[in-house]
C-alpha cells in the first residue's frame, strides 16, 4: 500500500470523504488521492516521495509557482508581529490601494477569507443596493457553496430554480435564476420579462468550473447593455480568473466593465483570502457606511494579507502575464500535435494561464452542453496515464487547469512525453 493510500484510508474514519473540499476525492477520476507533503516551484511532492508537474496549483493561486521564496519571507516578517488583531492594519490598506490600482471598475474594496463569502456578500449587496430578490446566474458556473447560488437550471432558460443541493429551499432557490452560458438571447428574453426584478447577474467571465469555456464574442458586452438597460447589476466573479487572464483580471483582456467583481485564489496567494468591491455608490451600502451587513472575525488577515500582497507586487512586473500566456500556448499546442499525431479526438481552450482539455469531436468548445458531450471516460484514463508519467492535472474533466510562472522548458517536456505516451496508450484502446 502506498502511504497516501493508508493515510486516505485512515483520513476516512473522521473526516467525510476523507477530504475537507470534494472534488479532492478523486470521484471524477476514480482511485485515491494523492496525498502531498511540500511543494517548490512548479511541483508538488506526495507522502511516497514522487513529484508532480503541478497543472491545479491549488485550484489557482499558485500562479508564482510554490513556495516562491519573497511570498515566504513576507509572510515570516509579519509572523513576528503575531497572527491576528480583529482590528485595523496598514497592511489593509495597502492592498485596498493595490488591488483598486489593479482594477479599475474597482473604487473599494472589502476583504474576506474565501471565494464563497466573496459571491455571497456581493450578491447580498446587490439585493441591498437594488431592493430586488432575484438573481441570474449561468448553468455550470460555480460562485462558491452559498444557498442562492447553488441552484442550477433545467433545460428550459426562464425557469424557477431548483435547488441542485438538498439543504438549500425550495423557497430561497426559486430567487435564482439560471441561464445557458453564452446565451444572450436567452438573457434578453428573461430581462425583458422579469428585469425590473433582476438585482444582479453573476457570471464567470470565463467559465472555470465546467472544464474551461470563454466567453463568445459579444456575450460579455450583451451582458453590460443588458444590465444597463435593466437597471441590473453585474458582476464579475473573478475568483479564477482575476490577476490570471491578465493583470487586471478577465475585465481587463475583454475590456467590460462590471459594476462588482469578486476575487479570491491569487489576492490571498495561497493564504485562505477573497474579496469584492467595485462601484462607490455601491460598495457605500456596506456595514459601517450602510445597512447591508457584511463581516468577518479573521477578514483582513495580516499574514493572508502580506502573502497576498506580496505575489501581487511579483505578478505586475511588465511580461508576466504574456510569458505565462506563452507557456500555456505551447503546451496546449504539443498536447494537441500529440493527440492528433495519435488520431485522438481533442480540443483545447485557453485563457492567459488557464485551459480546458477535452476529449471530444467538436471544433470548439462554446456551450454547457459542448462541455457535457465529450468524453469524461477517455479524461480518466488520460488522467491516471499523465499521473503516472509525473503530471498532475485536476482531477475532473469538468475543471479548468492552471499554469505558474515556474512552468518552463523542463516542465514541458515532462508533460508533452508524458501525453505522447498517454495519447498513444488511449489509441491502443
Ligand atoms: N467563484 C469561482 C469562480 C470559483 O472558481 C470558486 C472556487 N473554485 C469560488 C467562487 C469559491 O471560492 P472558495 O472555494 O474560495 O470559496
Amino acid at each position: 500500500m502506498s502511504r497516501s493510500e493508508t493515510l486516505f484510508a485512515h483520513a476516512q474514519k473522521h473526516i467525510p470523504g476523507g477530504v475537507n473540499s470534494p472534488v479532492r476525492a478523486f470521484r471524477g477520476v476514480g482511485g485515491t488521492p494523492l496525498f502531498f507533503k511540500h511543494a517548490q516551484g512548479a511541483y508538488v511532492i506526495d507522502e511516497d516521495d514522487k513529484r508532480y508537474v503541478d497543472y491545479v496549483g491549488s485550484w489557482g493561486p499558485m500562479i508564482l509557482g510554490h513556495s516562491h521564496p519573497e511570498v515566504l519571507d513576507a509572510v515570516r516578517k509579519q509572523l513576528e508581529h503575531g497572527l491576528s488583531y480583529g482590528a485595523p492594519t496598514a497592511l489593509e490598506t495597502e492592498m485596498a490601494e493595490l488591488v483598486c490600482g489593479l482594477v479599475p471598475s474597482m473604487d473599494m474594496v472589502r476583504m474576506v477569507s474565501s471565494g464563497t463569502e466573496a459571491t455571497m456578500s456581493a450578491i447580498r449587496l446587490a439585493r441591498g443596493y437594488t431592493g430586488r430578490d432575484t438573481i441570474v446566474k449561468f448553468e455550470g458556473c460555480y460562485h462558491g457553496h452559498s444557498d442562492s447560488l447553488l441552484v442550477k437550471a433545467g433545460s428550459g432558460a426562464l425557469t424557477l430554480g431548483v435547488p441542485s443541493s438538498p439543504g438549500v429551499p425550495a423557497a430561497f432557490a426559486k430567487h435564482t435564476l439560471t441561464l445557458p452560458y453564452n446565451d444572450l438571447g436567452a438573457v434578453e428574453k428573461t430581462l425583458a420579462e422579469v428585469g425590473r426584478d433582476i438585482a444582479c447577474i453573476i457570471v464567470e467571465p470565463v467559465a472555470g468550473n465546467m472544464n474551461c469555456v470563454p466567453p463568445a464574442p459579444g456575450f460579455l458586452e450583451g451582458l453590460r447593455e443588458q444590465c444597463d438597460a435593466h437597471g441590473v447589476v453585474l458582476i464579475f466573479d473573478e475568483v479564477m480568473t482575476g490577476f490570471r487572464v491578465a493583470l487586471g483580471g478577465a475585465q481587463a483582456h475583454y475590456g467590460i466593465t462590471p459594476d462588482l467583481s469578486t476575487f479570491g485564489k491569487i489576492v490571498g496567494g495561497g493564504m485562505p483570502v477573497g474579496c469584492f468591491g467595485g462601484k462607490r455608490a455601491i460598495m457605500e451600502c456596506i456595514a459601517p457606511l450602510g445597512p447591508v451587513y457584511q463581516a468577518g472575525t479573521l477578514s483582513g488577515n495580516p499574514l493572508a494579507m502580506a502573502a497576498g500582497l506580496a505575489t501581487l507586487r511579483l505578478i505586475g512586473r511588465p511580461g508576466f502575464h504574456a510569458e505565462l500566456s506563452d507557456y500555456t500556448a505551447r503546451m496546449l499546442d504539443g498536447l494537441q500535435q500529440r493527440a492528433d499525431a495519435a488520431g485522438i479526438p481533442f480540443v483545447t481552450t485557453q485563457a492567459g494561464g488557464m485551459f480546458g482539455l477535452y476529449f471530444s469531436e467538436a471544433d470548439e468548445i462554446v456551450t454547457f452542453d459542448d462541455v457535457m458531450a465529450s468524453d469524461a471516460e477517455r479524461f480518466k484514463r488520460f488522467f491516471h496515464r499523465m499521473l503516472e508519467g509525473g503530471v498532475y492535472l485536476a482531477p475532473s474533466a469538468f475543471e479548468a487547469g492552471f499554469t505558474s510562472i515556474a512552468h518552463g522548458e523542463a516542465e514541458l517536456s515532462i508533460t508533452l512525453d508524458a501525453a505522447e505516451r498517454a495519447f498513444a496508450a488511449l489509441a491502443r484502446g
